[in-house]
């Protein structure tokens, strides 16, 4: 009799973009909990680690020249430059996850996401939207990680990042951690349903 495979489901590709201090970590982070077939791809990245950050956990922390090697060896699926830093995807560290039936989850910006989208129409693109300037001007400064000058560059960037909102598959106001949890379960199940 002949043996009969039994063929893997490919997991899906989710992309989550947010403001700098929208509080996308703490959704995120809340959200994989909930989500058990969601694992978060790791990005690597040429800034510094900051307090508390830990290599191959919260980024792959590598140097320049690894960087630009890596990227021109065809190993990103997207990058991009942010706040003087390079950013990028691995792609086999994406494809790995999909392999093994799991969805993949990536949380990048909105110049990264255009990438993705372009090169896989089929992802699932997400944008966690502040509830209002004002609001995402004061979580910035609560959290305190960055200078006076970093906080207005990501402020002007985040304004840039809301007016590209609407190319974006769905949009969540980050109102309140519980609700935009609930509503980000409501899409992945939505889609799983498709
Ligand atoms: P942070 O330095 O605050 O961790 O991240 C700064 C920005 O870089 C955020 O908007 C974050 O979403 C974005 N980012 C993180 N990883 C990647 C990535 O792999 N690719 C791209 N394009 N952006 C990323």
């Amino acid at each position: 009799m002949a043996k009969r495979r039994t063929q893997k489901r490919r997991g899906r590709l989710f992309i989550l973009s947010a403001p700098s201090g929208c509080g996308k970590t703490t959704v995120q982070t809340r959200l994989l909990r909930a989500k058990r077939n969601l694992k978060r791809s790791i990005s690597a990245t040429t800034r510094p680690p900051r307090r508390g950050e830990r290599n191959r956990r919260d980024y792959f922390f590598i140097s320049e020249v690894a960087f630009k090697k890596q990227r021109r060896d065809g190993a990103f699926l997207e990058w991009a430059r942010t706040f003087g830093y390079y950013y990028a995807t691995p792609r086999e560290f994406v494809e790995g996850i999909r392999r093994s039936g799991r969805d993949a989850l990536l949380s990048i910006d909105v110049k990264g996401a255009a990438q993705v989208k372009k090169q896989c129409p089929e992802t699932i693109t997400i944008f966690l939207m502040p509830p209002s300037m004002k609001e995402l001007k004061k979580r910035l400064s609560k959290r305190g990680t960055e200078s006076e000058t970093e906080r207005r560059k990501r402020l002007k960037v985040a304004r840039w990042e809301i007016s590209r909102a609407r190319t974006y598959d769905y949009i969540v106001v980050n109102e309140t951690i519980s609700s935009a949890i609930s509503q980000l379960k409501e899409i992945i199940e939505g889609v799983d349903r498709q």
